[in-house]
């Protein structure tokens, strides 16, 4: 008698997106109620776990793999293990990341580690945290009056790396280009002075933190106040600059002088 073959080892890399559990996808949801084991990163949401857990009769095991996992911050390397080992051991492993799983999020680095062990890998996109931010402005990334396209950088360097070259992006910014910046919120400072290198100081510029969420909030104002206006602003947070950001800011400016 032929043993029954065991099912091929299997993980997905699942985008949780900015945290409204109504801008997850049919799909993140159908492949989240397969898990027997859910890793959770530290951006998703509360209400996206409940969304993914209701009614689960075997609700998966839980494990937080982020600060509030109890560290301040699970080495990757140990997450990349943990996957690949419950994998092979037969788990159905679903990795729940924030926004998109391969927008900043190591989901690459994490697909590869789980392809080298010969684990097949699923991957389910989710909204991105600066589509969202973009939205909570009520900005698009592009319009044709103002943007040709987008560029979507960290301002976070790899260890030993160097970090983005600003200037460089400034330039391109003044060719059409809205810059999406993620990682930001603590490199202000040095975001501020490279850009303003190649834009004028009153390139509109904006904030949004927490975006996608209720309680997000988010300010609009210029590459030369960058830095000035966002004191009370922290993470996770979304720069957005580039003139895309003028309707919003004539907007703004309307709502103000009626408001006067
Ligand atoms: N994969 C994620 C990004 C992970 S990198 C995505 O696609 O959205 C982490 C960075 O994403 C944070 O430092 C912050 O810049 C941004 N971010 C994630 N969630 C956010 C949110 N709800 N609001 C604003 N920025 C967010």
């Amino acid at each position: 008698m032929k043993a029954a073959r065991r099912p091929r080892p299997w993980c997905a890399l699942v985008g949780a997106g900015p945290g409204d559990p109504e801008l997850l996808t049919l799909k993140a949801l159908r492949v989240m109620r397969r898990a027997t084991l859910l890793l959770v990163d530290d951006l998703v949401s509360d209400a996206v776990l409940e969304r993914a857990l209701r009614g689960r009769r075997a609700p998966p095991r839980v494990v937080h793999v982020g600060k509030r996992g109890g560290c301040r911050s699970t080495p990757q390397a140990f997450i990349e293990r943990l996957m690949v080992s419950q994998a092979l051991a037969g788990e159905r492993v679903v990795r729940l990341k924030g926004g998109d799983p391969l927008v900043f999020g190591r989901g690459g680095e994490e697909a590869q580690a789980l392809q080298r062990h010969g684990i097949e890998v699923e991957i389910v996109n989710g909204i991105t945290a600066g589509l969202a931010a973009a939205t909570d402005l009520g900005v698009p990334w592009t319009h044709r009056d103002h943007a040709q396209g987008a560029i979507v950088v960290t301002a976070h360097a790899r260890e030993g790396g160097r970090g983005p070259d600003w200037p460089t992006l400034a330039a391109a910014a003044a060719q059409g280009l809205t810059l999406v910046i993620y990682m930001g919120m603590s490199r202000l400072a040095a975001i501020q002075t490279g850009l303003l290198v190649g834009l004028a100081p009153h390139t509109p510029a904006a904030l949004v933190e927490h975006a996608g969420l209720p309680h997000s909030r988010s300010r609009l104002t210029t590459l030369g106040s960058l830095l000035a206006d966002a004191q009370d602003l922290g993470s996770p947070g979304i720069v957005i600059v580039g003139p895309v950001l003028q309707a919003a800011a004539a907007r703004a400016g309307r709502g103000r002088a009626r408001a006067a």
